[in-house]
């Protein structure tokens, strides 16, 4: 559940399809572009507009693979914005409805929230965020204190990024947040 969640945090920060765009290059890439196949850190334009190509070995990397947008037809904000509204809600929020709010049909509001639910499903299986690779992608949610690191504020996160050996990005996963505040989100814009 969203508690004091302020929606107009999340439109200030999610304004166009670029915004998303960039956030999730920034989740993937946090240290900028490194190609996951040479580890190359050049890239030029890829085949569409969420592709990056090496600049080296010319290996093109599509930033939404292993995101729940791979391969949604709506816009990034239309997609960010259902997945805001989903994660808000644990329950209760009906695809008529969502697909009213974002002004999408039906139809690709279920298959959206089908999507995110299975991925959901399989990151709780997984427990990517169980490792230290996603407890450093919650830095700016910490604090260090005696006894290790403590949770400062209760956040949570919307994305979390599995590293692979190499520095490698493998699963984008989602997590439920409970908390949307600019600073949360600032912590991963970092
Ligand atoms: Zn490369």
């Amino acid at each position: 559940m969203f508690k004091g969640l302020s929606i107009l945090e999340f439109n200030k920060q999610f304004k166009d399809n670029d915004d998303c765009f960039t956030y999730l290059v920034k989740q993937k890439w946090p240290e900028g572009f490194k190609c996951s196949r040479s580890g190359f850190e050049q890239h030029v334009k890829g085949r569409t507009w969420h592709h990056r190509r090496c600049k080296k070995c010319k290996y093109d990397e599509n930033v939404l693979a292993n995101t729940v947008f791979h391969g949604t037809k709506m816009p990034l904000l239309k997609a960010f914005h259902m997945l805001y509204r989903l994660t808000a809600k644990k329950k209760g929020m009906s695809t008529i409805e969502l697909g009213y709010e974002v002004g999408v049909q039906q139809k690709t509001a279920w298959l959206f929230k089908r999507k995110v639910q299975q991925m959901m499903k399989e990151d709780k299986e997984d427990k990517i965020g169980g490792n230290a690779d996603a407890d450093e992608f919650l830095q700016g949610g910490y604090k260090s204190g005696k006894g290790g690191r403590s949770l400062e504020n209760k956040e949570a996160v919307l994305i979390v990024r599995e590293k692979l050996g190499d520095d490698r990005t493998g699963k984008i996963a989602l997590r439920h947040i409970d908390n949307f505040a600019a600073s949360t989100l600032q912590c991963h814009l970092l």
